[in-house]
């Protein structure tokens, strides 16, 4: 075993899992994660919320101290991007020229944020936010009354406003489609996340179409389509992400919105196996291929992975969840709502800032999306995962304890 080279490529939530797991597994030999980014993997949901709201530092968002790596022989290769894969001689080049040979070999390379080609998006003052040195320069732009333009009305657009209110700033949300967080949820939820932001003061536009971002050397105006124009000093763009998958399909791997693995997290070569938003997998709760982008996944198949490199085969078999924090929201989401045909809320969504929104298929319950709702939350994960049913007029019915609703 003490020739044995277990490399990694990408150093963040599912590397940091991988390299703990695999020693967890009793992997004896080397062990190096190569990530592009300079600092040990840190956690990434707080970079829109308490990070860029200011009210984090750098140094609490690492996932594990510097010091774990060192104690349990796991090389950091920190500031280093692999350029190459050579399956055939287990070989990675890196920028530098440099190599690093391996025997056994996890991508965990994430996603990278789809850019938009829009005129003006080389402005200064225009950002897309994934990455610590992302926010790094995005903070040292905000600041009380000043106009910030968000492009996208997805999760991290939202929490990106609800942060900047925070900040004391002008926040507009442009939304492409005729409601935000349409793609991931009922139009329930979608209209309480837009009362709520008006509330909070967040101008918030559906249905916007972006002409260009405008300004000589930095930004100073959004204009739409209809000839709007909108103050900013500075803009973030969040219209989502794509799997990092080049290394892969250069190196012949098989790729479809994502690296395909198998349930063991493993690639079409049998010496790599591959974890987190760069994968694409079957989900058996839901019986279909899936790219997930959460946490919970990468740190979760990040144990499938390491356990096959360990030589020990358990079929990657978890409930996917999820979670979002703007203002006093705690959103939790357990399941996948995609293809519901029915929406049972628990509260109310038009008023307050506490409900549920339970997404049956075929009287099967899917999905929870529970807001400031963590019992609700728990039950619905637990029945999901064990294959529970739920009774609709029960959930909907909030003087019953929650317990009472699940058969
Ligand atoms: C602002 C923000 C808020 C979020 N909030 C939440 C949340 O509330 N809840 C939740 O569950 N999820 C959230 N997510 C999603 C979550 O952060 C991701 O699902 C998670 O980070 C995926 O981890 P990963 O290890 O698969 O990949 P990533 O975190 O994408 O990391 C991949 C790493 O690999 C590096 N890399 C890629 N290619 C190479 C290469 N060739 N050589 C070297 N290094 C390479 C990249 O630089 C990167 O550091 C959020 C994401 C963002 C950006």
């Amino acid at each position: 075993m003490g020739a044995e080279h277990a490399v990694i490529v990408g150093a963040s939530h599912a590397a940091a899992q991988l390299g703990a797991s695999l020693r967890q597994g009793g992997w004896e030999g080397k062990i190096s994660i190569v990530g592009e980014e300079a600092l040990p993997p840190y956690h990434r949901p707080p970079l829109s919320k308490a990070y860029l709201a200011g009210e984090k530092h750098s140094d609490e968002m690492l996932i594990r101290p510097a010091a774990f790596y060192a104690r349990s022989g796991i090389d950091l290769v920190l500031g280093t991007r692999v350029t190459a894969l050579d399956r055939a001689n287990k070989v990675l080049t890196l920028h530098d020229g440099g190599t690093i040979p391996y025997t056994r070999l996890a991508l965990a390379t994430g996603a990278r944020v789809r850019k938009l080609a829009l005129p003006g998006h080389d402005l200064d003052g225009v950002f897309y936010l994934r990455d610590l040195d992302d926010v790094n320069r995005i903070r040292s732009y905000v600041g009380p009354g000043k106009s910030a333009v968000i492009v996208g009305g997805g999760y991290i657009g939202l929490e990106t406003a609800a942060s900047m209110r925070k900040l004391g700033m002008k926040v507009t949300v442009l939304e492409a489609l005729p409601r935000v967080l349409q793609r991931v949820t009922a139009p329930e939820v979608s209209a309480f996340y837009s009362r709520v932001h008006s509330e909070e003061g967040v101008n918030i536009v559906t249905e916007a179409a972006v002409e260009s971002l405008e300004g000589k050397d930095s930004v100073k105006a959004v204009k739409l389509a209809d000839g709007t124009l909108l103050d900013a000093d500075l803009v973030v763009i969040g219209v989502g992400v794509m799997p990092a998958t080049e290394l892969a399909e250069a190196a012949g791997l098989a790729v479809d919105n994502g690296i395909v693995v198998d349930e063991f997290a493993r690639t079409s070569d049998p010496d790599i196996v591959a974890a987190g938003d760069c994968t694409n997998h079957h989900n058996p709760i839901y019986d279909r291929r899936l790219r997930l982008e959460s946490v919970q996944n990468a740190t979760d198949q990040a144990k499938t992975a390491a356990n096959t490199l360990c030589g020990k085969l358990e079929a990657y078999h978890t409930l996917p969840w999820f979670w979002s924090d703007q203002y006093d929201l705690k959103l939790q989401i357990a399941g996948l709502s995609q293809g519901y045909d029915r929406v049972v809320l628990r509260g109310s969504s038009q008023s307050g800032r506490s409900f549920a929104a339970f997404y049956f298929r075929d009287g099967h319950l899917l999905a929870v999306d529970a807001i400031n709702r963590p019992k609700e939350f728990m039950m619905a994960r637990r029945a999901l995962a064990a294959g529970q049913g739920a009774d609709p007029a029960r959930l909907a019915d909030d003087t019953l304890e929650i317990q009472q609703a699940f058969l």
